[in-house]
Formats: C-alpha cells, structure tokens, sequence
C-alpha cells in the first residue's frame, strides 16, 4: 500500500520495550507487518527505539517511564514536549498521509488542535475509557478517527466516543507459531503491571491458600527489579512513597510474597519472558477492572498455556470458556478453577491464536481502518 505513516508510540517506553510495554509492544508488533504491505513507517518515539522504520522523529533519548513517579505538575511537560515534535515534524513536510496515535489524550488534543492542516488521525484508544471523562467523554470526532481495542471496550465506552469510532482491532502477538521448550513447572504466573487492576492480591490471596506456587512478573511503578523498589522503601523522602502502585505493592501484596510460596521476580523479558509463560500451568488474570485488550493474554495462549481468569472486560471475547482458558465471576470460583488446567488443551489455546492474534490479523485489518481514516480527511483536502 503507498501511504506513509507516522506512528506516534510517545515518549514513555522505547520501542520495542526491554520487557513490560502494552503501547510499545502492539507497535513494535504492528509496524513489521505494515512494512511488509509497503507502508512507510515514521516512528515518533525515544531516541533509543531499535525498532526498524524508515524514519524516526524524538526528544528524549530514552523512555520516560520513570518519571511517572513524579507528581503531576512535573511530569504533565513530557507528552507535550513529545507531541510539539510531533506537531512540527507534521507542519515541516507534506508526505505524511495518516498519523497513527497511541498518546493518552494529550495525542488527539494537540492533533486535532493542528486544525484544518493537519493529516488524517487514526488515535487507538487502549484504555479504560471511563478514565478520562471530560475528555473522552466529550470526544468531539471531528477530525481525529478512533478505534477500540476490543469489542467489549467501545461497548462500555462514552456514547460520543463508541459512536464516532471506526471498530476495534484486537491486540496480536509474534509469538504465534513459536514453541517454546520449556519444562512444565507446577506454579502459575500474573505476567502484568503489579497494580490493584491486575488484581495480583487476589492472585497471591488464592495460590497462598491452595499451595500453588505463583509467579508474579511485572514492574510495580518504574522499579523493574525488587531492589529498585527497596532502594524507594529504604529512602523516607523519596516520592515514590506516593505512587498508588506502590502503595498498592505494599499494602496488598508484599504480605503475600515469601520468596517461596509467592514471588515477585521483577519485569522479565524477551526469551525469559516466554520460558516463563511456557513453563507455567496457567496464565492467571484475576481482572479487577474491565480489561480492554490484554496483550498478556494472547501471549499466554500463543505459547500453549491456559488462561485463568475473572469474567470481565476483554477475557470473554479472547478466551473460550472450556476451550482456550477458565472464567469465573467470584474469587471463590476462580479458585476452584485452578484445580482444572489440566482441562484445557494447549493446542486448542495454540490454534485460537493463530487463527486471530497475530501480526498479519491485527495489520490487515488496520490497514482497512487507515483507509477508512485518510478517506475521511480533514476539510482542506490535505
Ligand atoms: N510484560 C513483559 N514483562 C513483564 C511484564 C509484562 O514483557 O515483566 C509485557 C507483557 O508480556 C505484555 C505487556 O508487557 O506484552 C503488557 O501488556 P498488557 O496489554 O497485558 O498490559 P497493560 O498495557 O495494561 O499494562
């Protein structure tokens, strides 16, 4: 396809991401394939993505994830001094024919605000769209094209918002056709961000009472190891002390972690990060939030491992009850589920992944929403 792109990733993570990522993996997982469709791929991002484009465009060398520990008023400059780039790079030159946009509500604002000007915008909205209510709730549509994530996300979403989008792309994995060699261990993993949506204590709370050992991977705030968050714990001016998920770490999990029973291993990456999905029994998403695409999850059932988990959010329409994975509505179900993995064929979770979460899936059908989106351009012709 002969388009060029501008792929807004934002100046939180490098792309790909040295480990955990949501944003940052679906656009290091979309932008080969489009590629390989023949689009010019520009990558707005950090300085330090390795990601292969034809093109790259930053301010800061590297991700800004970190600084996300910091209150509000210091931090609120990043995204904007990301996007001023952004919004330069695209009054500079003409051969920008879309910009896919991945930047939390400061992407579509500054976007739109380049007024009649400025290129077509397809925003992708990977997010609770409760969240930000004055904003997405008062979408205006004009201009910027959304779309969802997952069906379940735009049906919850602010009436404007679900109305004006253009559909939903489920997230995808590389890891489709990989087998990991991996001996089958007996514990489980919540492979995810440690905060109170991915309901680890929930997690911690039924493994600890049952005996099954629990893996917990992911950063909690910006500490990607545990003794990054022990420097934080050891040091009484630092603001981290503040940060909800460290709070949250804290109060509702570290009681949990034994080292043995219950652990936290930090973030993991790239091929440790798969040996430990392979070698789990299951895949365990104890969701205390609607979930709206859930890499993690297709991840899981790309490399063969069941997943467990509450029924909410996206779980239902990834995961086939019996089939793929487990759901249960109470904690106390979830509980008796994890007695029954052993149901679940890894070859049946293989297949559904092949079949709907890869690269080529999530690309083709993209492709089709970045036509819709450049047909709807902005009112100068451009
Ligand atoms: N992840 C990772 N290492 C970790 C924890 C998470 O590589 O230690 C990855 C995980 O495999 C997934 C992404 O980070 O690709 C998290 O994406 P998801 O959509 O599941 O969660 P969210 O974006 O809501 O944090």
């Amino acid at each position: 396809m002969d388009l060029t792109v501008l792929m807004n990733a934002g100046p939180w993570l490098p792309v790909p991401p040295a480990g955990y990522g949501g944003i940052e993996n679906v656009v290091a997982t979309l932008v080969p394939e489009l590629r390989r469709h023949g689009v010019r791929v520009v990558l707005a991002s950090v300085h330090g993505s390795a990601l292969e484009t034809d093109e790259r465009v930053s301010v800061f060398p590297e991700g800004q994830f970190a600084q996300l520990q910091k209150p509000y008023n210091q931090v609120m400059g990043i995204a904007h001094a990301h996007l001023a780039r952004v919004a330069d790079e695209l009054r500079r030159r003409r051969d920008i024919d879309l910009v896919h946009d991945h930047v939390e509500v400061v992407g579509p604002a500054v976007l739109a605000a380049l007024g009649a000007e400025g290129p077509p915008v397809l925003h992708t909205l990977h997010w609770d769209l409760a969240k930000h209510p004055h904003f997405y709730g008062a979408f205006p549509g004009t201009w910027i094209r959304t779309n969802g994530v997952s069906r379940s996300q735009l049906d919850r979403a602010p009436a404007a918002l679900r109305d004006s989008a253009l559909g939903w792309v489920h997230l995808a994995t590389p890891l489709a056709d990989t087998r990991i060699e991996a001996a089958k261990g007996e514990h489980v993993v919540v492979m995810g961000r440690i905060c109170h949506l991915k309901g680890q204590h929930v997690a911690a709370r039924i493994c600890q009472k049952l005996g099954i050992p629990l893996v917990l991977a992911g950063p909690v705030a910006a500490c990607h190891h545990p003794a990054d968050l022990a420097a934080i714990l050891e040091d009484p001016d630092d603001p981290g002390h503040g940060n909800p998920d460290v709070r949250y770490y804290t109060g509702s999990v570290s009681r949990y972690v034994d080292g043995d029973m219950v652990r936290w291993i930090g973030s993991v990456c790239g091929a440790e990060r798969d040996r430990l999905y392979a070698s789990a029994r299951a895949a365990l998403f104890p969701l205390q939030w609607d979930e709206p695409g859930g890499t993690a999850v297709v991840e899981a059932l790309a490399l063969g491992v069941p997943v467990v988990g509450l029924r909410r959010g996206v779980l239902p329409e990834v995961v086939e009850h019996g089939r793929t994975g487990l759901l249960a509505d109470t904690e106390e179900e979830l509980a008796e589920l994890l007695g029954r993995v052993d149901e679940i064929d890894p070859e049946e979770c293989r297949a559904a992944a092949r079949a709907r979460y890869t690269p080529a899936v999530m690309a083709e059908r993209y492709l089709e929403l970045y036509e819709k989106a450049v047909a709807a351009r902005r009112p100068s012709g451009r």
